[in-house]
């Protein structure tokens, strides 16, 4: 944006000015009065966006200044709309207080920013999504031209999670995909993909010595070995992070857990697109409603669905961690009465981690503190509930061993705050009376001042002789008689009334003794909020000082989802699975929990078993469109994300051998935004796979080679499912119309052949939603088409148009295989027969390019017939 020059400004535009270059990206909200007001662009930017109306305030230069405002009791809203916009925000507040007899020559009232609103540092309930973290990511590349592994730290300071990673060489963006960042601090030249809007660009400190200085200062230690082993570009990638938040929030640092150096290697890989095809949680348009998330979160708290959603986004790769969340959902799966005291209990407790991030910047409000006192006391049910039982599975223990703490906080909190404290501090009322005596004796005092008040009204309507006369306490006035205007008269000219204001209805008196009382009043209440205030922040300070509450915010978040996993396994038919240390791999009855969900009433998911041990690893899928391939393939890789992730699993029984790496491309979709094609996605995505995917990975696929002419998508889809058969040696499902792959399972051993079974009846199909052995005829496109409302007679013609060639093609010779048989693969598979003669002629007499798609193909079977001894 560009701004006018600031020569020749008034003073408050001058100092606007100032504080614009300062923050020249955001947009400044000025504090004047009640508004925040925004000038020039800003208020261009600003009235589009949240739909407000463009004003003008002075000229600058002879030209009118853009301006428009919002009120400041009502900033939250419209600066929630502008960070979903993408906008950041500074804010200037004035750092002076208008003071009576305060010279206008001193100039405008100072003003400071006293806070940079991105969206990667909020704070405010209104402004975050309460089941979702809400990181700040730095990505900090070593120096030098050789490049190297890149650091990554995120950072939610509404909560305090702090972890760092070094990123393993290639999957960046899976991190990202994982940690779903709201705000990514790196440099310019760092690719970013789907994910560089969210970039802002940064410098890092000058080198790894000074960021981890810089570290151990910000967290009070002499070194940062103190939390574990960091590589250089970890502390880097950290303290970056905290620069930026430490300027956001004009000098002040949250408190923030010290910083976890995480274990990325131990979680299963899941790359972008794999995430993006399966919904976990959110869909391709950013709605929750049907994701593999909403399916199975029972959970009753805010924190406890953020660790859900972790859970859910890094599921693990050791049996034993995966074992050790079984044990604990399963324990609660067998007593459903404790289940059902611990989710009462829940219910109860509010989001101790972001009250904790309010009241770590100054920012609490009494309900902060109140949320922790709740919290505490929710934690000491739990502690009640499970207390009673004999033996407790490890994790729970461990969440037990958690609860128990911070008892002298909870029994400060008790006496301390109030039963009903008021929204804002400032209107009094925070902290218990009977917890201070200090404060008990000016608030008896404002209060009993306020009774003797109470009392005169009495005695002056006797004593004046008015009966309808009141002592009302007036804004600017303060305590007054009010008599009607008719009795005012009477009133004139008294010695001991001093006149204060007359309107049309009443006149308004005061006294000696009323004004004393008043000073009085005031002076207590002012004593009051001073000593309230002050009390407040000692019990913040002592909240913060409490270093157990992170742990117990934790501790309350995964019993929730361990309650969570017991209803939802208890509520229907979900199984625990057993993940081992092999490639075994076998669902019996598995379903697809969104797609059952949204199931009409009167519709039923038909169950179905996913064979895929060493043996028979590779599933090679036909069958018509509709039938349910693409809800199979992705089953089984929610399957595997919910087994790994420690939770219930959609199916009658499961066993698996830990996948190291999860791909799953499924619906291709198009990126014509970054200039690809839906064909360009899917070979790059391709890709991707054939040059990740291991032994122990999962592949499920769909329609690879569909995106082009049939032959070169024939072509691509054998060359792949060879490669995922025998050099990857990986489990795949591979879901495909061209049916003429099932063929391949007598070169390839370990391929099973697929179909989904639909059963025709008087001329129309039923899909049955079973995987079958076999292999498909027919896609039954044409039947699709009219199902879909196609219109009768485009149907029809295409009906004609589809037997003629069917029959055409039956007069043909068999087909014989076009392709040349793969070279052996490394493992022991039977050795490629050599090529018959005939076959040989053949192909050297072929010219591929001046070949229909149809004569290919016929040429392709051809081939094939004379393969065949
Ligand atoms: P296409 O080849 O056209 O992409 P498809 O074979 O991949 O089709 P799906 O998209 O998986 O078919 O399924 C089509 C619809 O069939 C789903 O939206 C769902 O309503 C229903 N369906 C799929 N699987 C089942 C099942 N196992 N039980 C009941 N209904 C199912």
């Amino acid at each position: 944006m560009t701004f006018p020059s600031p020569e020749g400004a008034t003073p408050a535009m001058a100092q606007w000015f100032a504080l614009k270059a300062e923050h020249p990206d955001a947009l400044l909200f000025f504090r004047m009065g009640d508004f925040y007001e925004l000038f020039f662009n800003d208020a261009e930017a600003a009235a589009a966006a949240l739909d407000i109306s463009l004003t003008a305030r002075g000229t600058h230069g002879g030209e009118p200044i853009a301006m428009c405002g919002v009120p400041v009791h009502a900033a939250q809203a419209y600066l929630a709309r502008l960070i979903r916009r993408g906008f950041r925000v500074a804010v200037a507040e004035q750092t002076e207080q208008p003071r009576k007899g305060r010279p206008a020559s001193k100039g405008p009232l100072r003003r400071a920013v006293v806070r940079l609103i991105t969206p990667g540092t909020l704070t405010e309930d209104e402004l975050l999504e309460a089941g979702r973290q809400n990181l700040l990511a730095a990505i900090i590349y070593p120096g030098g031209r050789d490049g190297g592994a890149p650091g990554l730290a995120w950072i939610d300071i509404s909560t305090g999670l702090f972890e760092t990673t070094t990123v393993p060489t290639g999957s960046l963006h899976d991190q990202l995909g994982r940690l779903d960042p709201a705000e990514i601090l790196c440099a310019d030249n760092v690719e970013l993909g789907d994910f560089a809007p969210r970039r802002t660009p940064v410098v890092p400190p000058a080198s790894a010595d000074a960021a981890r200085a810089r570290m151990a200062e910000a967290f009070g230690v002499a070194s940062l070995d103190a939390f574990g082993t960091f590589s250089d570009t970890e502390a880097l990638a950290a303290a970056t992070a905290i620069d930026y938040i430490r300027r956001s929030q004009a000098g002040q640092l949250p408190r923030l857990s010290h910083p976890r150096p995480s274990d990325s290697q131990n979680v299963l890989g899941l790359d972008p697109a794999t995430r993006a095809s399966l919904d976990l949680l959110r869909t391709r348009d950013g709605t929750t409603e049907h994701t593999l998330f909403t399916a199975v979160s029972r959970t009753v708290t805010a924190a406890g669905s953020r660790m859900l959603a972790d859970w859910i986004a890094a599921p693990l790769t050791a049996p034993a961690r995966i074992a050790r969340r079984q044990a604990g959902w399963t324990w609660l799966l067998d007593k459903p009465g404790i289940r059902d005291d611990v989710r009462t209990a829940l219910r109860a407790a509010p989001d101790m981690a972001r009250a904790l991030g309010r009241l770590s910047l100054g920012r609490g409000q009494p309900r902060d503190a109140v949320a922790i006192r709740l919290a505490l006391e929710v934690a000491r049910a739990i502690r009640r509930i499970l207390g009673a039982q004999p033996e407790l599975p490890p994790i729970m223990a461990g969440v037990m061993g958690h609860l128990d703490r911070a008892h002298e906080l909870e029994a400060l909190l008790g006496r301390a705050l109030s039963e009903n404290p008021p929204a804002r501090m400032d209107d009094g009322g925070t902290i218990a009376s009977g917890f201070d005596s200090e404060l008990d004796a000016q608030r008896e005092l404002r209060d009993g001042s306020r009774r003797v008040i109470a009392g005169l009204q009495q005695e002056y309507a006797e004593s004046l002789g008015i009966p309808n006369l009141k002592i009302r306490h007036h804004a600017q006035l303060g305590y007054v008689i009010e008599v009607p205007a008719v009795a005012a008269s009477r009133l004139r000219g008294r010695d001991d009334l001093i006149m204060r204001q007359g309107t049309a209805s009443a006149s308004r008196f005061s006294t000696e003794r009323l004004i004393a009382l008043d000073q009085q009043i005031a002076q207590a209440a002012e004593n009051a909020a001073l000593r309230e205030r002050h009390l407040f922040t000692q019990v913040v300070c002592q909240i913060l000082d409490e270093t157990a509450l992170p742990e117990i915010a934790s501790a309350l978040a995964c019993i929730d989802i361990l309650q969570s996993c017991a209803l939802l396994a208890g509520g229907g038919t979900w199984c625990c699975p057993t993940v081992v240390d092999d490639t075994s791999f076998t669902i019996r009855a598995g379903r697809h929990p969104v797609v059952e969900a949204a199931l009409p009433r009167n519709a039923r998911f038909t169950p179905n078993d996913c064979d895929l041990e060493p043996d028979h690893r590779i599933m090679l899928l036909t069958g018509p469109n509709m039938a349910g391939k693409s809800t199979f393939l992705r089953q089984t890789a929610l399957a595997v994300i919910l087994a790994q992730a420690g939770l219930p699993v959609a199916a009658a029984s499961m066993r698996i051998g830990v996948v190291d790496r999860l791909f799953s491309r499924v619906g291709a979709a198009d990126d014509l935004a970054r200039g690809r094609s839906t064909f360009m996605v899917e070979m790059t995505e391709t890709a991707a796979i054939l040059n990740q995917a291991g032994p122990r990975s999962l592949v499920v696929v769909d329609e690879i080679g569909r995106g082009t002419s049939t032959l070169d998508g024939l072509a691509i889809a054998w060359a792949v499912l060879e490669t995922l058969h025998s050099t990857l040696r990986c489990r795949a499902i591979f879901a495909t119309h061209f049916h003429e792959l099932a063929e391949l399972s007598d070169s390839m051993p370990r391929l099973t052949p697929h179909t989904m079974s639909v059963r025709e009846w008087k001329g129309q199909v039923i899909f049955q939603h079973e995987v079958v052995p076999g292999s498909a005829r027919r896609s039954w496109g044409v039947h699709v088409a009219r199902l879909a409302g196609v219109p009768e007679p485009v149907v029809r013609r295409a009906g004609r148009l589809l037997s003629m060639l069917e029959k055409e093609r039956g007069r043909q010779a068999p087909p014989l295989p076009l392709f040349e048989q793969h070279a052996p693969a490394p493992e022991a598979e039977p050795p490629a027969p050599a090529v018959p003669p005939a076959a040989q002629a053949l192909l050297e007499e072929l010219d591929p390019d001046a070949l229909s798609p149809r004569t290919a193909l016929e040429m392709l079977y051809k081939l094939k017939k004379l393969l065949k001894p």
